[in-house]
């Protein structure tokens, strides 16, 4: 992973608080490659962040009912906003798993996926309330590290990865001229199953 942090990035990120990097979101470590290494507190807001999109999205999917897609209509419009959120939904979850190790996918499923509460997680997986919040730091930090290191692809940020065009007001000509270098960019299964020529 070779991205680049800069200050002007995770300065807006960092937790003003924070006692390791007083807010500039950077340690001052130098990272392997030599550029500098992002602070802790600003890994697990990147992860805060994906996370709370996360849920809004899975809020919206459950809001949508038949008859409002019905009168969005247009497929050009109906597939772009719904698509990516579904992609989003499911990025998030894959990408999760993939680079967790077993014991910590199954606290974030419990706790993340699935909404269970700090005791419920303890009982669960048999573990004391200190482990249990260490546990979540560590993984937020590595998670939140991944979502924006990720390539080609990143999560992060949420307004590069949605491309501008989660906005269903968005006029339909700007929607097309918005959409070509999306397409482009994603996997080609996702692609919509339809273009048709005007
Ligand atoms: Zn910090």
């Amino acid at each position: 992973m070779k991205i680049k942090w800069n200050r002007s990035e995770t300065i807006a990120l960092a937790k003003e608080s924070c006692a390791h990097c007083h807010g500039l979101g950077l340690r001052d470590s130098i990272g392997r490659n030599g550029s500098e290494a992002p602070c802790n507190c600003v890994l697990r807001k990147i992860f805060r962040l994906c996370y709370a999109r996360f849920r809004y999205c899975l809020e919206k999917e459950k809001h949508i009912t038949q008859a409002r897609l019905a009168v969005i209509g247009g497929r050009d419009r109906r597939q772009v906003w719904g698509r990516r959120d579904e992609e989003y939904i499911a990025d998030f979850t894959l990408v999760s798993r993939r680079y967790l190790d077993d014991s910590q996918y199954q606290l974030f499923k419990f706790h993340f996926l699935l909404g269970a509460d700090w005791k419920l997680c303890c009982r669960r997986l048999n573990m004391n309330r200190g482990t249990f919040f260490h546990e979540v730091y560590r993984i937020q930090q590595k998670l939140g590290r991944v979502y924006r290191e990720l390539e080609p692809y990143a999560l992060f940020p949420l307004d590069e990865y949605f491309g501008g065009t989660c906005r269903k007001e968005i006029a339909p000509e700007a929607l097309k001229v918005l959409r070509m270098p999306m397409d482009d960019r994603r996997r080609r299964a996702l692609r919509p199953p339809v273009r048709k020529v005007a």
